[in-house]
């Protein structure tokens, strides 16, 4: 292969062009492979470089024009404890404190198996990376803001978010086509699991742009085809509420957990759904783009303001320094949103509100009627504005403001700088969401896709998002457990198939 075209396959830059090729040398080069892997996204790319380093012939699919799947947009903050770097740092870690946490974190709703597992492997998983040119920024590994802190620093991510870790592994996968033991077929989505007689998976089927059909053998497939975080209907269906916001991975369409079906697996974990603290929706779309999000952590920013429900009431101490109390005080709020409010002296002396926004910015987004910013002369046509009812705001504007004079908050409240008082009043209406998806395939210790009665599938494995987020995070946000497990599984899976 030149060497233009081995750029072309690296992570970034591997395109419909290059797939087309592969697809017409594929049947040339091999009838049947040792893996075939539906994803090239986050764990398929790993279980496809360590089974290609162990001597075996891997088929790589996907349905996007270019590997990396979620890693183009993903933070991709990574969570390992026992890893070298901190050990350099002088920081004694292991495996069971970190799962510690996440029992803590989750109360006990996690999978104990999978998330074990993912746990006392996140370390290799993360010196490799390490060791293959991922670099953390600098002063990791930290406790970690955006979700409940972990008891240690075990918490890492790269300058580029997840596209640090694409960028690594990028010309790992570029070896193994050029070795010739991983063929690259793009553009083409899995729409069926093949199986013998007696039900062991056999292969796939998979489909071009133009509807052509081809059938791919292989010893084992594994299926890491992501969530379903893009799919509004199955998203609605699992979740029990509606998908707000366009934030995912447009080709996480939940296909893969119905190809686990297809043959007998199933799915669980939908009632561990959990959204994060609100964001601000670009439109009234459905799901709309995300626009903004408040700066919700008042270590950072002490908030000014007050938070209330669709009945107008407070429902948390908005100074409350647990993410995890915040999100799951929301979870029981009606369609799980709030509107924050505030007046005219907390808009004229508070700090900037809204991340990465100048206060005028979001002055300037009441005057110019962006989607859920309310501005008005009273609380009564405030309420009018935001959809709330009147009667109840004005009557926890009135509480708040007696805890402001008294210092005696109802909720509990200590940073009470001002009393909501002087017009105009203001509100910006958040909505919780969550980008990922939280049910996901059922599978085993050794992550081999499970009939109800715990019977594997012969043959079909499954790793990253396709698991749910609920099996190694709960029904809570643990930092880092869906990328370094995605890695983990993914690197398992290779070394073992
Ligand atoms: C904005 C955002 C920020 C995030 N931040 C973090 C974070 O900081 N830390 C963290 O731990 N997690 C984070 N996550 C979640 C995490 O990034 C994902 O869970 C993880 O990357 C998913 O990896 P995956 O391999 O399962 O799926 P992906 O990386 O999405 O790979 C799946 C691949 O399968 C392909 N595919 C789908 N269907 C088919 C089909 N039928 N046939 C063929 N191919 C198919 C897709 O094109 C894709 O390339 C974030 C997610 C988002 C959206």
């Amino acid at each position: 292969m030149d060497r233009s075209k081995r750029r072309f396959v690296q992570a970034l830059g591997a395109t419909a062009a290059m797939a087309s090729l592969s697809v017409s040398a594929l049947a040339a080069r091999r009838t049947t492979w040792d893996l075939l892997i539906v994803g090239a996204g986050t764990a398929g790319l790993p279980a496809a470089i360590f089974a290609a380093g162990r001597g075996r012939h891997v088929l790589l699919v996907d349905a996007a024009p270019q590997i990396g799947g979620t890693m183009h947009l993903s933070s991709g903050q990574m969570s390992a404890a026992g890893t070298r770097l901190q050990r350099s740092q002088g920081i004694i870690d292991t495996p069971q404190e970190h799962f510690d946490d996440l029992m803590r974190i989750s109360r006990g709703t996690i999978d104990q198996t999978i998330a074990r597992l993912a746990v006392g492997e996140a370390a290799e998983t993360f010196d490799w990376l390490m060791s293959v040119g991922f670099e953390p920024l600098a002063g990791h590994p930290v406790s970690g803001l955006a979700h409940e802190p972990y008891s240690k620093p075990r918490y890492y991510w790269g300058a580029r978010g997840a596209r640090s870790i694409l960028e690594a592994l990028g010309p790992l996968v570029d070896r193994g086509v050029a070795a010739g033991r991983i063929d690259l077929l793009l553009e083409h989505r899995v729409v069926e699991l093949t199986t013998s007689r007696r039900g062991a998976v056999t292969g796939v089927a998979a489909q071009d742009a133009g509807g052509a059909r081809r059938e791919l053998r292989a010893r084992n497939v594994l299926l890491t085809a992501g969530g379903y975080a893009s799919n509004a209907a199955m998203f609605e269906k699992l979740s029990g509420i509606p998908k707000f916001v366009d934030h995912s991975y447009a080709y996480s369409q939940g296909q893969g957990l119905e190809l686990g079906e297809s043959v007998g697996g199933y799915v669980r974990g939908a009632e561990k759904y959990l959204a994060n603290f609100g964001v601000i929706l670009a439109s009234e779309a459905q799901p709309a783009p995300l626009l903004a999000r408040a700066d919700f952590y008042p270590e950072r920013r002490p908030p000014w303001e007050i938070y209330v429900n669709a009945h107008g009431r407070r429902f948390i101490r908005e100074d409350m320094q647990s993410v995890d109390a915040r999100e799951q005080s929301l979870r029981l709020q009606p369609l799980m949103r709030h509107w924050v409010v505030f007046d005219q002296s907390v808009a004229e002396r508070a700090p900037p509100l809204i991340v990465d926004w100048e206060k005028e910015d979001m002055l300037a987004a009441f005057d110019s009627g962006a989607a859920y910013f309310y501005k008005a002369d009273s609380i009564d046509a405030l309420a009018g504005a935001a959809g709330l009812p009147p009667r109840e705001l004005a009557a926890t504007i009135e509480a708040y403001n007696y805890g402001v004079q008294t210092g005696n908050d109802f909720l509990g409240r200590r940073h009470l700088p001002v009393p909501l008082a002087k017009p105009p009043f203001y509100a910006i209406r958040h909505q919780g969401v969550s980008i990922t998806s939280t049910a996901g395939l059922a599978v085993d210790g050794e992550l081999r896709v499970i009939r109800r009665d715990g019977a594997p599938v012969d043959n079909l494995y499954a790793a990253g998002e396709i698991l749910g987020s609920g099996a190694t995070q709960g029904q809570a946000f643990c930092g880092g457990m869906m990328v370094t497990p995605a890695i983990t599984f993914g690197r398992l899976l290779g070394q073992r198939l």
